[in-house]
């Protein structure tokens, strides 16, 4: 089957009876609502530009499993230049929506499903990975957006899933059949949930053996009985709901999306499950994924961090301060840090090595490495971003005003021509287009962008301990004391 169009995936979203509430009430047009549909702009631009002849070595790719063209958000890497390339692609998806794109929970998800199904079949002799694979090849095969879910609640921290006083902190088994399974849990900041096809679930932390029933692992329509998701808000959402507020609103195309997803005894035929109690696997499918997910944001936020000092030089250039050097030199540092994350995106990749599967995944070590990176720098970069724009990116009138005709002045003057004549740029700018910089700014460094650039940037791929607990436990220390030991001539 054909990639789809962009169009094509947003008409076949509205295919779904997907569930979906927001402000205490179910949205029946969840598709066309102010709120939602940047999200879903986002998703479309991951099919838009591998119709693009300009992008289609990047974007699409022969499948391992059909040797059919599929779109890389769907592939399993084949080797280091694939992993780079997927890294470049997420660059190229942040310059062009400055926002999260989502579709790469899935594509994360399939490569860690994918590997640690065949080491579970090799181990316990069970079926996963066929499984697996004639569910890939039904998602390639149909170009489907599939959301990588893996987040639980996980209630009372210092409590493992079976201890828990309720059971649903954590997706779990509720019933077993012989035909296959009923689950009951949630996934919570669960990003791009609404706008995808499928869910392809995946337990979220290491387990042992009384966990069984947690560890669990398996592929769901989107809209399958007994599943809904409750939106998730984002600072000046509301925006996108005022009449006449696209300048107001920063980015009014694109945006990102996260929910709480609920299972409420939702039944998995046992064609779509790829774990189900063999707990000591958890851990392997978490460490994967979150690998994966880590080496993903040295190229998604380095995209939107293009953005971000594009907008601060332009911010510049219309305040008419582009040739101070101290302005200069915040450019200079914000691209060094940019740059920075995106050498650790390429060096994870190109470490990368192949999988008893066959696909190929990221060095561990650097991804964490990354990933720790990305919870530093894109606060920086925002920080030198608000010094070079100035206050006025949070304390200009709103679209209204620059727009009112009502009349304040002696001499006649409306409001709009009063913000108009105060807000001026430099000789050639407009103040609309300095109006829009600002906005954009102030959207990114702390509106509804900033959920995509700063705390998924903190908390997403896993929160900063936890990519210290993989460098703890990748680092090596012994090997290192070893050199010491040899060169400083100690026994
Ligand atoms: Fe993709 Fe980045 Fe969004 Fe994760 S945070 S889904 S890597 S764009
Ligand atoms: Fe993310």
């Amino acid at each position: 089957m054909a990639l789809k169009t962009a169009q094509e995936y947003v008409d076949s979203l509205r295919e779904l009876k997907t569930r979906v509430y927001m402000f205490g009430e179910q949205i029946e047009n969840w598709v066309d609502h102010p709120m939602i549909r940047p999200s879903i702009n986002c998703v479309a631009m991951t099919y838009a530009l591998a119709q693009d002849p300009q992008y289609k070595d990047l974007m699409t790719v022969k499948s391992s499993l059909t040797g059919h063209t599929i779109n890389r958000f769907t592939h399993l890497h084949q080797s280091t230049e694939d992993l780079m390339n997927k890294v470049k692609m997420q660059r190229l998806l942040g310059q062009k929506t400055a926002s999260c794109f989502q579709r790469c929970v899935g594509m994360d998800a399939f490569n860690a499903v994918f590997s640690t199904t065949y080491e579970i079949d090799e181990k316990h002799g069970t079926n996963y990975h066929e499984n697996f694979k004639k569910f890939l090849i039904y998602v390639q095969d149909n170009d489907l957006t599939v959301d990588g879910a893996m987040t639980d609640p996980k209630g009372d921290r210092s409590k493992s899933p079976s201890q828990q006083s309720d059971p649903d902190m954590y997706v779990h088994v509720v019933e077993r059949r012989p035909d296959g399974i009923v689950v009951c849990g949630a996934k919570c900041h669960q990003t791009g949930s609404i706008n995808s096809h499928w869910h392809l679930f995946m337990p979220t932390i290491a387990m042992k053996e009384a966990d069984k029933d947690w560890a669990v692992s398996f592929a769901c329509p989107t809209d399958a009985e007994g599943m809904y998701m409750i939106y998730g808000r984002q600072s000046c959402d509301t925006r996108k709901l005022e009449e006449c507020a696209s300048v107001d609103v920063g980015n009014a195309k694109f945006g990102g999306q996260e929910a709480l997803v609920v299972l409420d005894h939702v039944f998995i035929p046992n064609e779509y499950i790829f774990l189900n109690g063999e707990y000591e696997f958890a851990g392997m499918i978490v460490e994967r994924f979150a690998g994966y997910h880590r080496q993903s944001y040295g190229g998604c936020k380095v995209g939107v961090g293009d953005v971000v000092i594009g907008a601060a030089a332009l911010a510049a250039e219309y305040n008419g301060v582009e040739k101070a050097s101290a302005v200069k030199d915040k450019l200079i540092e914000m691209t060094h840090l940019n740059e920075t994350l995106f050498c650790c995106g390429l060096a994870c990749s190109a470490q990368g090595c192949k999988t008893k599967a066959g696909n190929y995944q990221i060095d561990l070590l650097l991804a964490n490495v990354c990933k720790q990176n990305v919870t530093r720098f894109p606060y920086e970069i925002v920080r030198l971003a608000e010094d070079i724009a100035g206050g006025l990116m949070v304390t200009m009138p709103s679209q209204k005003d620059f727009n009112s005709d009502t009349v304040v002045g002696r001499n006649g003057e409306t409001i709009g021509e009063i913000c108009e004549k105060f807000f001026a740029a430099r000789e050639g700018v407009s103040t609309e287009d300095r109006q829009r910089v600002m906005r954009f700014l102030e959207n990114m460094c702390l509106g509804a962008a900033a959920v995509g650039y700063r705390t998924e940037s903190m908390h997403g791929a896993g929160s900063p301990q936890a990519q210290r607990i993989m460098i703890a436990r990748q680092g090596d220390i012994e090997g290192k004391k070893q050199f010491a030991k040899e060169i400083a001539g100690i026994e």
